[in-house]
């Protein structure tokens, strides 16, 4: 039988198991070529990477929310300046708008895909052009979260008419694609995390800012240290975030096993999908002409508490990613004004679950998720309702 929580939503070292021997020869590779920070190995990851999504640069960075600070500095982005994106996602997408003094300015989601709604994001670049035509939105920030792409062709074609930037926050989504084209390579500028936990993790912090933009490729590579051209000589006032060779050359074995790893989750979601589909639960969709990576496969549920402690019961962890949508944060709601309708936003953080999908999840151990759900939803204890929306 199951042991407690043995199925978990997050589960490094299983995932990292079948290349623990590569990874191990390229972290001593590392230490025995006497270059940690910067160097070959750096260089070679931010060439197999940018290959790999179809982009012409990429920079590696200490971190995520540094290669989307980076991305708002090298575009010229500063202290006031409004930056569009979505309440629900992880709050560095915000630290980052505000790490240069940026102001946030909330737009909400669509209900099937948590990603940005694009009549919202019109309603408010509309509504901030003609009420501050001194003061517009200057750019936006799609997030691709759960790995599911933001609705990219839209969000151009309204970025092009108000003239706004577009930086994807790709931290969720590496090899996602939109009409067969990568997340990072639609807007004017992308920032990755490779923070351990997503699809493409190292063994520490690290990021990655992707464009296709050379000037602005060049502009982020002199801000990411210290606005140096010539050693010692900064040209632009600038910041430290470098990329370490040891995280290069992990993600360079993980880079290699990407595909295969998404796949692997894609095909989980999938099986999920199939056990859960007669719960009457709202499953996960994905949008025409969309690949989402699972990052996360997310459901909606009545009554999440009961739930998320019967599946532990049976040793399935679940996580709600995120319980609580930015702008009610206790270190945001008293600051930031909200002039959009977060009406989905709102109501989706209170339902939303998150179930393992994971690499590493086996047949059985998925079989065992949705079993243990099924039955959980149509016990006695949860209300009559969802056995007749079921039928
Ligand atoms: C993880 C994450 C980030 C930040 O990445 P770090 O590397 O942790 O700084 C930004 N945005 C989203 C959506 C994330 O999930």
């Amino acid at each position: 039988m199951h042991l407690k929580n043995k199925i978990k939503t997050t589960d490094l070292l299983a995932v990292m198991r079948p290349y623990a021997g590569e990874i191990e020869s390229a972290v001593s590779r590392v230490l025995g070529s006497g270059i940690y920070v910067g160097g070959s190995e750096v260089g070679l990851f931010e060439k197999e990477f940018s290959e790999y999504l179809g982009v012409g640069y990429a920079a590696g960075t200490g971190s995520g929310t540094d290669a989307l600070q980076l991305a708002f500095r090298a575009l010229g982005l500063k202290a006031g300046d409004k930056i569009a994106t979505v309440s629900n996602t992880a709050v560095a997408t915000v630290a980052a708008i505000e790490m240069i003094g940026a102001v946030p300015v909330f737009v909400d989601i669509e209900p099937e895909t948590y990603t940005m709604a694009t009549d919202s994001l019109r309603q408010i670049l509309e509504y901030h052009k003609h009420r501050f035509p001194r003061d517009p939105v200057k750019a936006v920030v799609p997030v691709h979260l759960y790995g599911h792409p933001a609705d990219m062709s839209r969000i151009m074609a309204l970025a092009k008419e108000y003239g706004v930037w577009v930086v994807e926050d790709c931290a969720q989504a590496h090899g996602a694609e939109v009409s067969g084209k990568k997340c990072g390579a639609w807007g004017h500028a992308a920032a990755f995390s490779f923070y351990p936990t997503k699809n493409m993790g190292g063994i520490g912090d690290g990021g990655a800012l992707c464009t296709n933009d050379q000037a602005l490729a060049d502009n982020a590579r002199l801000i990411k240290e210290y606005g140096w051209k010539e050693r010692y000589i900064s040209e632009t006032a600038g910041i430290n975030s470098r990329l370490d060779a040891i995280q290069a050359a992990v993600l360079r074995v993980r880079l290699k096993y990407l595909n295969a790893e998404n796949e692997l989750r894609i095909r989980n979601a999938r099986k999920l999908t199939s056990g859960l589909r007669n719960t009457g639960l709202s499953l996960p969709l994905v949008r025409k002409d969309c690949k989402s990576v699972f990052h996360q496969y997310v459901i909606r549920v009545p009554d999440r508490g009961y739930l998320m402690q019967k599946l532990l019961d049976s040793g399935i962890s679940t996580a709600v990613l995120y319980p609580q949508p930015i702008h009610l944060q206790p270190a945001y709601r008293k600051r930031i004004k909200v002039d959009a309708e977060l009406k989905v936003t709102e109501q989706t953080c209170g339902e939303i679950l998150c179930l393992p999908v994971h690499p590493a999840l086996s047949g059985s151990d998925l079989q065992h998720i949705a079993e243990t759900l099924s039955q959980a939803v149509f016990s006695p204890e949860l209300c009559g309702e969802n056995a007749e929306r079921a039928k």
